[in-house]
């Protein structure tokens, strides 16, 4: 599931983490009561689901050499190279580019080009500090990537928001400085009427919290742009000091009045894009069904491959993990409860305990996401292996998806170049987190415990499907349903893969047995998943699969369909 917000872990944290872990002791790789080995050897897998099978592949997924699987870098290549040499050892046939088994997708890093420099009449304005070229920010503000202003006139356009804006024909050829009361400018009025100007700068940057200022002047890795579509609406954008902004003007911007002529400026402000430097893959893969006229359709499966890579500085782990699971029992999906007294004791304790198995700190710098989504990647591998044995009707398509933690990436580009019709596929069943569930990872966590999201957004057919396999197979989960509620403010049914299906109008379910506290920690590790869980799970969507793809006719679309190209609103 991707993060919504940029939560890092806060330096307080950091501090009182690094204050708890002892200077040094013999490394020990002893085992916590409740918790799975560090390490464990790979075993071969069976046809059948199993929960040493499932642990196989979790364990291999997530180990550290894979270095957090993040899309655009070496160890996401070694882990989809995992995929397709399991995939190929099954019999899936290869549904990638040029008979392979991968798809790569076009994936870049933009970021702020350093050599951007402005001059105000000659006189320099420094980025990073007089300025920053401003990204665009999907579904929040587009700008274009380059301004170069040559001897462009500056005028002073007025507050953004307010009524007395300057009038769009005014702007031609000139860059354009405004104001804002605060930093939220985006909310307050589109800029897109100024596409005549040669530029925008937006005189908020004392205004902007650090954090965010640090966030827009970053690299964002993103999908290249499609060349087929529209231009950005608004010229290239800068944030300014107001120092900087009254340096374009040549006075003061307190009283000034819209329309307001200033100095001239020339130069250039850009954003530049650079290719990921490791190919970034979806994993695609077919089992061809039996029948000869269903198996032109699929039942779709899918999981993403990649995570978050590698923190830029390490910690030691049972700190962290003592620290949120008392404090930030939702990982990185919600910000740690303050400290109290109570709270400081039960983490002392909790830290303690496993001290008292593990002396040493482990310091720990790789985002493993074991849960996130190594369990859903092992759960196709697995669902893959049982079904190759016992073919259905209609063909399986398998895509373990890229690029999921970058903004679902990989299932937007597949689902835009599917390399079979996409009006083939039938349904998706997506993956993402389904590993754990336990009582002490959620409120009402428990060995039937899964949550259900989207299952009847588009069809009442698959929502009804998904319990009556749960009866008839005796599989005995209670679902909870609590997350697909409308407009809930996790908005988990615009956060993972499967939702780049359903704005094409395909019916999908979400499995997931929800957050916990490891959740896009460092500490999201092999050794607290639950495999027999893990294999139930798999065993249960296995059995969903075989059902839809066993059918003559296709689940019954009776929802309205998004616009594929609208906002996800749940
Ligand atoms: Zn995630």
């Amino acid at each position: 599931v991707k993060i919504t917000s940029r939560a890092a872990l806060p330096a307080g944290a950091l501090v009182l983490l690094a204050a708890m872990a002892p200077a040094s002791a013999l490394a020990q790789a002893r085992t916590v009561p409740g918790e799975g080995p560090l390490k464990q050897a790979p075993r071969p897998t069976t046809a059948a689901i199993t929960a040493a099978d499932a642990m196989t592949h979790v364990y291999a997924l997530a180990d550290d050499s894979m270095m957090g699987r993040e899309a655009g870098t070496r160890g996401n290549v070694m882990g989809t190279d995992y995929l397709a040499r399991h995939a190929r050892r099954i019999g899936l046939e290869p549904a990638g580019e040029n008979g392979t088994f991968f798809q790569t997708i076009p994936l870049v890093r933009r970021a702020a080009d350093p050599a951007s420099s402005l001059t105000v009449d000659g006189a320099t304005l420094a980025i990073g500090t007089d300025f920053i070229p401003l990204p665009s920010v999907e579904g929040v503000f587009t700008f274009a990537p380059r301004m170069a202003p040559a001897n462009a006139p500056v005028v002073y356009g007025g507050q953004i928001g307010t009524s007395s804006m300057i009038a769009p024909d005014q702007v031609a050829g000139k860059v354009v400085v405004f104001t804002a009361p605060s930093f939220r400018w985006w909310s307050a009025a589109p800029l897109d009427r100024y596409a005549g100007a040669a530029g925008i700068a937006i005189a908020t940057l004392d205004l902007t919290p650090p954090p965010l200022v640090e966030y827009l002047g970053s690299a964002q890795v993103e999908l290249a742009a499609d060349p087929a579509a529209r231009p950005a609406a608004v010229p290239a954008g800068v944030m300014v000091t107001r120092a900087a902004a009254e340096r374009l003007m040549g006075r003061p911007l307190e009283g000034l009045a819209v329309g307001t002529p200033g100095r001239t400026v020339s130069g250039t402000s850009a954003r530049v894009e650079t290719p990921a430097e490791h190919p970034a893959r979806n994993v695609v893969a077919i089992l061809r069904g039996t029948d000869p006229r269903l198996n032109q359709t699929y039942v779709a499966l899918g999981s993403h491959n990649d995570h978050d890579g590698v923190a830029a500085q390490a910690v030691d782990h049972d700190s962290l993990r003592a620290f949120n699971r008392v404090l930030r029992p939702t990982g990185a999906d919600g910000e740690p409860d303050s400290m109290t007294v109570e709270r400081e004791a039960r983490f002392r304790q909790e830290l303690a305990a496993l001290r008292g198995v593990r002396p040493a700190a482990r310091r720990d710098s790789i985002f493993n996401g074991a849960d996130d989504d190594a369990s859903g990647s092992a759960a196709l591998l697995e669902i893959a292996e049982q079904l190759a044995a016992d073919r259905p009707k209609r063909s399986v398509l398998f895509v373990w998806h890229t690029a999921e933690e970058k903004g679902l990436l990989g299932s937007e580009y597949f689902t835009e170049h599917p390399p079979v019709p996409r009006d083939s596929i039938v349904a998706h069943l997506n993956m993402d987190m389904v590993g754990r569930g336990a009582p002490g990872d959620l409120q009402g966590g428990g060995p039937g415990y899964l949550q259900l999201v989207g299952s009847r957004r588009l069809s009442t057919q698959m929502g009804d499907l998904v319990e009556e396999i749960n009866r008839a197979g005796n599989h005995g989960f209670t679902f909870d349903y609590a997350n697909d509620a409308n407009g809930h403010p996790d908005n988990i049914y615009c956060r993972s893969d499967h939702y780049n299906y359903a704005r094409w109008g395909i019916p999908i379910t979400f499995f997931t047995t929800g957050g916990h506290p490891d959740y896009h920690m460092l500490t999201d590790e092999p050794q607290y998943l639950d495999y027999q869980k893990l294999a139930k799970v798999s065993t249960f969507v296995a059995d969903v699969t075989r059902a839809i793809a066993n059918r003559d006719a296709r689940l019954v679309v009776d929802k309205p369909k998004p616009d594929p190209y609208g906002e996800c609103r749940q």
